[in-house]
């Protein structure tokens, strides 16, 4: 399996070569045969080639198995035409990455009992006006003190990733829930609920219903356990995501896996994170466990039972190494981020 790796800014380094260990243990352990190939993304790219995503690099993703993409610093990124791409959107809306999966699950207890759900969230248009329009921006300044951001949501869409969440659910505990705000979006949301509604009808085991994004939030935070499957938009999954992450112990265990028809790109759910980059303090199972959903994703593809096999694997290692303490300060560990990457791969070796 051949996975383009992009380091990405600020942690996005620290996690990658943390979970490149993790990867090359992997593949010895179970013959994976990976190739890891590595190349510049964000600040580093920006400076070595003018651009944050350098011309050719995509070409070079689409011919890959896979794509590992570290967080990036997209708030930096202002202005295309000096190169300033925000990586996350270029790779999402050019290899059509429509469903973005972000599973949350605590080790054991956690402050809000315990819990194992998985947000699914459109990835390719809503609130996100940068990528909604064929040409131009979907952000418009009418006045000096005016703007005007444009939501798409489109039948196509809404299809897709209702289709997409009732496939997980059905390999789960067959509940779907569908988030929304189709009181005030009447015609956007309430497009978004009755097409979710009426895709589920074709999947007559799933238990559904239906949550208001608002009093999701309560109802996340006061019993995340009621919940299985959640598909909604893609900005309310966004936000719903890294409070689920949250809510499992820390923003630094959210893995989340960008699945097209034909393309995958794992990518931690949290961003670059530069009040802790450099300090070897961050987290690395967010990427670690991104990057198990993508050896999973390729398995199901390929017929190759062998990576779904080392993707559970690698799953089981870091709730070993976070049932055992062998982890990082946000979850009360004291390792560092490479430390506890090497913890996770000892522990593979050793299953
Ligand atoms: P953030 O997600 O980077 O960080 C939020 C908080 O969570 C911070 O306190 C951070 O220290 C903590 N955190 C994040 N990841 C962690 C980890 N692995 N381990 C431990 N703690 C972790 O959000 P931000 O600070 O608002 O954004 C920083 C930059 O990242 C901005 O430029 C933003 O635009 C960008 N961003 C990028 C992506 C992406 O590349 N997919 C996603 C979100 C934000």
């Amino acid at each position: 399996m051949h996975i383009v790796v992009l380091p990405g800014d600020g942690i996005g380094p620290e996690i990658t070569a943390a979970t490149s260990g993790v990867l090359r243990t992997a593949s010895e352990r179970f013959q994976l045969d990976l190739r890891l190939e590595e190349h510049a993304v964000g600040h580093a790219s920006l400076e070595q080639f003018g651009a944050t995503v350098r011309p050719g690099l995509l070409d070079i993703v689409r011919g890959a198995d896979g794509l590992i993409l570290g967080p990036t610093a997209t708030f930096d990124f202002k202005d295309e035409a000096r190169g300033e791409i925000n990586p996350s959107r270029y790779f999402r809306k050019n290899l059509d990455l429509y469903a973005n999966i972000r599973p949350a699950r605590t080790y054991g207890g956690g402050r809000f009992g315990a819990f194992d759900l998985v947000v699914v969230r459109e990835n390719t248009e809503g609130f996100y006006a940068d990528r909604n329009m064929e040409e131009g921006h979907g952000e418009l300044r009418v006045t000096p003190d005016v703007v005007v951001s444009l939501r798409r949501i489109t039948r196509t869409c809404c299809e897709r990733i209702a289709h997409a969440a009732c496939r997980l659910a059905m390999k789960r505990q067959k509940h779907l829930t569908i988030v929304h705000k189709a009181n005030v979006l009447k015609m956007g949301d309430g497009m978004f609920l009755d097409i979710c509604r009426e895709v589920a009808r074709g999947y007559p085991a799933l238990e559904v219903d239906d949550v208001l994004v608002d009093a999701m939030m309560a109802h996340a935070v006061r019993n995340p356990a009621r919940f299985d499957v959640i598909v909604a938009t893609n900005m309310f999954g966004d936000i719903l995501s890294d409070l689920t992450a949250e809510l499992s112990g820390s923003l630094g265990l959210g893995g989340s896996l960008n699945v097209g028809d034909g393309h995958a790109m794992a990518q931690a759910a949290h961003g670059s994170a530069p009040d802790i980059a450099g300090r070897d303090v961050a987290n690395p199972a967010s990427l670690i466990l991104s990057t198990a959903l993508l050896l999973a994703w390729h398995g199901e593809r390929s017929g190759e039972i062998r990576y779904e096999t080392a993707a559970r694997a690698i799953e089981q290692a870091v709730a070993r190494a976070i049932a055992e303490g062998q982890a990082t300060p946000d979850i009360g560990g004291r390792l560092g981020t490479i430390a506890m990457g090497a913890a996770v791969a000892g522990m593979l070796r050793s299953e």
